[in-house]
């Protein structure tokens, strides 16, 4: 079984449609793949809708989150969540609150841009944002390499668009606890994404994962591709310690990184296990 539980599509910073990506999954070979866009369901339909034959699809989301670090400080914090209800009003609100809020900070950062005389046009990126999806910064960064100002998505990160970086806006992102219960509450499974991929920026200490996983967090994704060795030691013995799901995956975005589908992997022990406590939707078979 070959199973990997973070992708992401058109819905939000990936570059495949849900229904591209589906089909991508199975052509890698994968038994079982999780579509997890950022603060989103809105690819659910259209990958269900065009699931190959013997591919299972995981709908879930990878919610926006901010955390304690454990050091006095806070630090951003990506939540997968696997197998909830999409209806359930309290997450709707809040990813919807988040969405709006993904497009006006990127319009902010456009803007910025702009003043600076940078050759991106705010209203055009607007025009070119996912309707129903989420924004995020690969979208700026694809406008910036069309423009010709970087070669790629990755250096434009380097360049405009990291969190230290000048023309950066934070977003107002789901306290992590707040987050961990909405998705209980809709019947759903967490699990803490790349949680010691240092590259991001902070990450939170192994106590504070503790007490996540004391308030309803389900797993931590300890093979994940920003992990180096010593990461993923650690996390997989944090999880055992704490009794947490472990998962594997490759948080693929199409040509937004370079990572491929499957790169990454879940057993199918583990996978069982998060599917047997998810209750608020299941898993699609074609
Ligand atoms: P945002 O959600 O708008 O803050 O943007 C963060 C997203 O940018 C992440 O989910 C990644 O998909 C992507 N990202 C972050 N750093 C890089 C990088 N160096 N190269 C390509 N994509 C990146
Ligand atoms: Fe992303
Ligand atoms: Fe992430
Ligand atoms: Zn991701």
């Amino acid at each position: 079984m070959r199973i990997d539980l973070h992708t992401h599509s058109t819905a939000s910073d990936g570059t495949d449609s849900p229904a591209e990506l589906v089909a991508a999954a199975s052509r890698a070979g994968l038994d079982a793949v999780a579509l997890t866009d950022h603060d989103t369901t809105a690819g659910w339909a259209e990958a269900s809708a065009a699931l190959p034959p013997g591919l299972r699809l995981v709908p879930g989301a990878e919610l926006s989150c901010v955390s304690p670090d454990g050091r006095g400080g806070r630090c951003s914090v990506h939540l997968l969540a696997y197998l909830f209800d999409p209806l359930a009003e309290s997450l709707i609100a809040e990813q919807r609150r988040l969405r709006l809020e993904r497009r006006e900070r990127l319009r902010v950062m456009a803007e910025r841009m702009a003043a600076d005389g940078l050759p991106v046009d705010p209203d055009e990126l607007m025009a070119g944002l996912p309707p129903d999806g989420s924004a995020g910064r690969p979208h700026l960064a694809v406008a910036l390499v069309r423009a010709g100002v970087v070669a790629d998505v990755n250096e434009a990160f380097d360049r405009y668009l990291a969190s230290r970086g000048p023309y950066y806006v934070r977003r107002a992102d789901t306290p992590v606890a707040a987050a961990i219960e909405m998705i209980r509450n809709a019947g759903g499974v967490t699990v803490l994404a790349h949680a010691y991929a240092h590259e991001r920026g902070p990450t939170v200490t192994p106590e504070v994962i503790g007490e996540l996983a004391a308030s309803g967090l389900g797993g931590l994704e300890v093979d994940h591709p920003l992990h180096d060795s010593t990461a993923r030691t650690e996390l997989r013995a944090l999880a055992g310690d704490l009794g947490l799901l472990v998962t594997g995956s490759s948080d693929y975005h199409g040509t937004n990184k370079t990572i491929e589908l499957g790169e990454e992997t879940t057993s199918a022990e583990m996978f069982s296990a998060l599917v047997e406590r998810a209750t608020g939707s299941t898993v699609v078979n074609a």
